[in-house]
Order: structure tokens, then sequence, then C-alpha cells
């Protein structure tokens, strides 16, 4: 049912009917739409209820399994849209990247992958537990009983006490966990594929939701494939939409769709009262550095917490379990710099990092890469308080980890219980 189109740089009314292309890493079913399919809906998006919004069960308005669109795949959006899936939904997860994990990254590099958004995380929720041990390839304890707290020359301040919990980190690289979930969604012959199918376009990065004019009480979404300059796509049918981004692309869509009245101002009141720090990370790699018999640069950890205005968080790539182990260093700066240089040029971060991480770790080699990321929405400083947002009225949900808080496990039982609400009706 799902229609994927594509349209001129400049105009919705020139949509003409195509098939899928490569970006739709597993087809959409056979479009029901012509050449002559009418223009989109101009305007705002106030989508009526459909009949399927008032009666519980996983049934949209034709009476066939719900087709949900899932914008957005990182843990938040690939953890609700595998629930639904699993749970019998036609499921379309489309994503701006090339790829899927979202802030849950690894950047490939001739030295070796950087984990240059989350570190690592822990597991307190059953049900994330329970999900981590279906692929337990990717999933490994990373021992972190090196971090240390620092001052800003990089002395031992206070030991941290032995870890509570164990971490975790995925391998080879921290995206392949997100990525592994995701398989089945983008691979129809993969043996957890759902039955009924399902779709994900990659590079889709959607710019506006809208009433569907072919599929009554339905929604549809306009997308800039970004592989392809000013190229739009059309995806339509949709009986629900979870948007699965962080908070402020989720304010910027909503407005976007013109959902500012009713239902999508108390979905906009709501994330107000989030607030999100940035966080600019440096990648260092020293493959000429090393001493003949030393296995590393510098100090003898392998992670730290520092106290230094600038950075606050440092860890050896090569510590991680199943990574290449050239010298490679990931240095996160600390929100309140990251604040504050938040628009500086990237070259004047790289140094002024590159200054921090020498005093704190006592390493002055030259770098062979040196290059910064900056993270315009990093880490929840104000939670919402809530699970997930879902407004019936809309069949709109919105999840991710800034409604719980700032982990990797928030963003996954935000997804999870969003895609119950949905379920529920
Ligand atoms: C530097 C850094 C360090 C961190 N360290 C840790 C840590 O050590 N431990 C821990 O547990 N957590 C850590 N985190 C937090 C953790 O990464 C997040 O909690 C988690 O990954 C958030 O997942 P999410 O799905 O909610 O959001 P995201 O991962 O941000 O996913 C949102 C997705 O939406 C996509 N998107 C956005 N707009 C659009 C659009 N218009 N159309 C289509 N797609 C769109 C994005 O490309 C992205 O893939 C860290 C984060 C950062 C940045």
């Amino acid at each position: 049912m799902t229609t994927r189109r594509t349209a001129s740089a400049t105009t919705t009314a020139t949509i003409t009917a195509a098939k899928a292309t490569s970006n739709a890493v597993s087809k959409p079913k056979p479009s029901t739409r012509t050449a002559a399919t009418p223009p989109a809906a101009s305007g705002t998006a106030s989508r009526k209820p459909s009949k399927a919004s008032a009666s519980p069960g996983a049934r949209g308005a034709s009476g066939q399994e719900l087709r949900v669109a899932v914008i957005g795949a990182g843990m938040a959006g690939v953890a609700c849209a595998r629930t639904l899936a699993q749970a019998g939904c036609h499921v379309t997860l489309v994503e701006k990247s090339r790829g899927f994990g979202g802030r849950m990254a690894t950047r490939h590099t001739e030295f070796g992958g950087f984990d240059h958004g989350a570190q690592y995380f822990t597991v307190r929720d059953e049900r994330f537990a329970q999900a981590l041990a279906t692929t337990p390839d990717v999933v490994v304890p990373w021992s972190a009983s090196t971090v240390r707290v620092l001052d800003a020359l990089g002395h031992v301040l206070a030991s941290n006490p032995p870890p509570r919990e164990a971490h975790y980190v995925a391998a080879p690289g921290m995206n392949a966990l997100v990525r592994t979930w995701a398989q089945p969604l983008a691979d129809a012959s993969h043996h957890l594929a759902p039955k009924q199918g399902s779709a994900v376009h990659l590079s889709t990065r959607v710019t506006r939701l809208a009433n569907d004019p072919i599929h009554p009480g339905c929604w549809e979404l306009h997308a800039d494939d970004e592989t392809t300059e000013g190229a739009q796509t059309v995806l339509d049918g949709f009986d629900r939409v979870v948007l699965a981004l962080p908070h402020a692309q989720a304010i910027e869509l909503l407005k976007a769709s013109g959902l500012t009245k009713g239902a999508g101002q108390t979905l906009l009141k709501s994330l107000d009262t989030v607030t999100v720090a940035p966080c600019w990370t440096l990648m260092l790699a020293f493959p000429n550095a090393m001493q003949p018999g030393l296995p590393h640069l510098g100090p003898q950890w392998n992670a730290a917490r520092s106290t230094h205005h600038r950075i606050s968080w440092l860890a050896r790539e090569g510590s991680k379990p199943r990574r290449d182990h050239i010298e490679r260093w990931t240095v996160q700066a600390s929100p309140a710099w990251s604040a504050e240089h938040l628009e500086d040029d990237p070259y004047r971060v790289t140094a002024k990092l590159r200054k921090a991480f020498a005093e704190v770790t006592g390493i002055r080699a030259e770098p062979t890469h040196a290059v910064v990321h900056r993270w315009r929405y990093a880490q929840t400083q104000t939670p919402l308080g809530q699970s997930h947002l879902w407004a019936p009225a809309l069949g709109l949900g919105l999840c991710g980890d800034w409604c719980l808080g700032h982990r990797v496990e928030d963003a996954f039982v935000s997804g999870l219980e969003l895609a119950l609400a949905v379920l529920k009706g």
C-alpha cells in the first residue's frame, strides 16, 4: 500500500509514480498510485481520526494490518519499529543518514573506527536485557574499571568505585547493535523478517507530514532524497506516524507540518520543557607514534572522566573488544564548553581540544588524524519525564532518549513503550 514517488525539486505538482529507488533498502509493496496521482494536499496537516484510531487493536483505516511510518533509525526508532513489526504491523522506517544507529555512531577511518557518539551502555530494564540476548554476538562487556576522574593536568583526583553494573559496547562498533536489529526490517529474506514485509528508506530526510489525499484518514510523508540534490520523495498510506528524532528536530518537523494547534500544540508544549546539551567530539589517531615494545602511548588507563574545563571524557578506542589496535582516542568536550563554542570554526575547536588532550594525557605526539564532530543535540539535561508522547487523535507519537534521560537504554525503553501505545490504539 505504501507508495514511493519521486518529485521535482520545486513542486509536488509534478510528482509521478516511480518505483523504489536505491535508497529503499527493501521494496515496499507495489504502488496503487498512478502517474495521474493528484498533487499532495498543501497547507497544514490536520488528520481526521480514522476508524482505527478510535478502536483498539493493530488494524488500520482499511481494516488491514496497521501501516506505521517510523522516522529516525536510532535506538528509539529501531526499538519501536521492530516491536511493531513483530506485532504484525507494516512498518516503514525512514532515516536521513546513510546508515542505522543515530548517536550510537561509528566513524570508519583508515586507522580504525571511532565510536564518536555513545561510548558504552548499561542495562537496568529486563526488556532491554531480553532484546540484547537475541544478538549476543554484537554485545560485549567492556571493562570500565580503569575509568578515573582526572584534573586539568591529568592527575587522578579519585578512582571511580568499582562499577556497580556491567558496561557493554557493541562490536565491531557501537552502530552495529542498531544495524543488526534493523536488518530484518531491511532484508525481506532475513529469517527474522516480519512475514508481511516492511521497508527501510535510508538517506531520506522527512521534511513534512501531510494528510494523504488518496487514503483518507492516513498520513503521507514528504522527504528529500539525500543522494540526489533537489530530488523529493513522497511516502503515503500510513495509519500512524512515529517521530523517533532528537526533540528539537521533532519540534521543527511538527511546525513544518502545520501541527501547531490542538493536539499538535499540546505535543509542542510538552517538547518545550526538554533541554539537551551539545557535544564537540575530537577523534585522534597516532599510527606513527608507537614506541617499540610499548603496547600504547601515554597513560595506562583506557578511559577517564575529566574535570578539565574543556574535556569531560576520553577513551582509548583500541581498549574496547574486537577493535583495531592502532592508537586512537575519542575525546568529548564538556557540555558547557561545547555550548560556548558551538558555532566556532572546527579547526579552532580541534586545536583547543588537542591542547586539552595533551594536558590531561601527557601525549604530545603529532596525530596523523585529528577530526572533530559536532553533536548539536547530544545529552539530555532536562528529560520529558515520561516514556513517550502519543496523540491518538492524530495517530502520531514521539519517542527518543530525551523522554527519560540521556542513555541508550532510555532510548530503547522509550521506543518500546511508544510501540505498545500505538498497538493499543
Ligand atoms: C557524544 C555522545 C556521547 C554519548 N555517550 C553515551 C554513553 O556513554 N552511554 C549512553 O548510554 N548514551 C550515550 N549517549 C547518548 C545515546 O547516544 C543516546 O541516548 C541514544 O543513542 C539516542 O537514541 P535515539 O534513537 O533517541 O536518537 P538518535 O540516535 O539521535 O536517533 C535519531 C535519528 O533520527 C534521524 N533523523 C533526524 N531527523 C530526521 C529527519 N527529518 N528525517 C529522517 N531521519 C531523521 C537521525 O539521523 C538519527 O539517526 C551519548 C551521546 C552522544 C552524542
